[in-house]
């Protein structure tokens, strides 16, 4: 399961922001993938819930969403949202349309923080 590891490295970069903002909780994060990642929301939230455990986003509330593929033709020059890749333009038929969108993202979109009381 690599969602672990991409959970990880995404929670020491929403404790270091949380630090930086003097937050007291984070109380919402919301985490954007690419389709084409394959990581799957409920391995993410697990992940999510072991790996926070203890620390300032023990208990956050998470919003996961997947960024769907969407592919630019060079041959006809049109971008099209894909439900599930496939390696041709769904216009025209061309061959290995360039993917723009939704292939590696893998992104924390927002932090919503509890402020400290000092
Ligand atoms: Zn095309």
């Amino acid at each position: 399961m690599h969602e672990m590891g991409i959970v990880q490295s995404m929670m020491e970069i929403i404790e270091q922001q949380a630090r930086l903002y003097r937050a007291k909780r984070v109380v919402k994060v919301s985490l954007e993938f690419g389709a084409l990642t394959a990581v799957m929301p409920s391995a993410v939230e697990f992940a999510f819930t072991i790996l926070s455990q203890g620390g300032i986003a023990d208990g956050a509330e998470l919003d996961i969403k997947i960024i769907p593929i969407k592919v630019h033709c060079i041959e006809c020059g049109r971008e099209t949202v894909l439900e599930e890749y496939q390696p041709y333009c769904p216009v025209c038929s061309a061959a290995a349309p360039m993917i723009v969108q939704g292939r590696d993202e893998m992104r924390i979109a927002s932090l919503e923080i509890e402020d400290s009381d000092e």
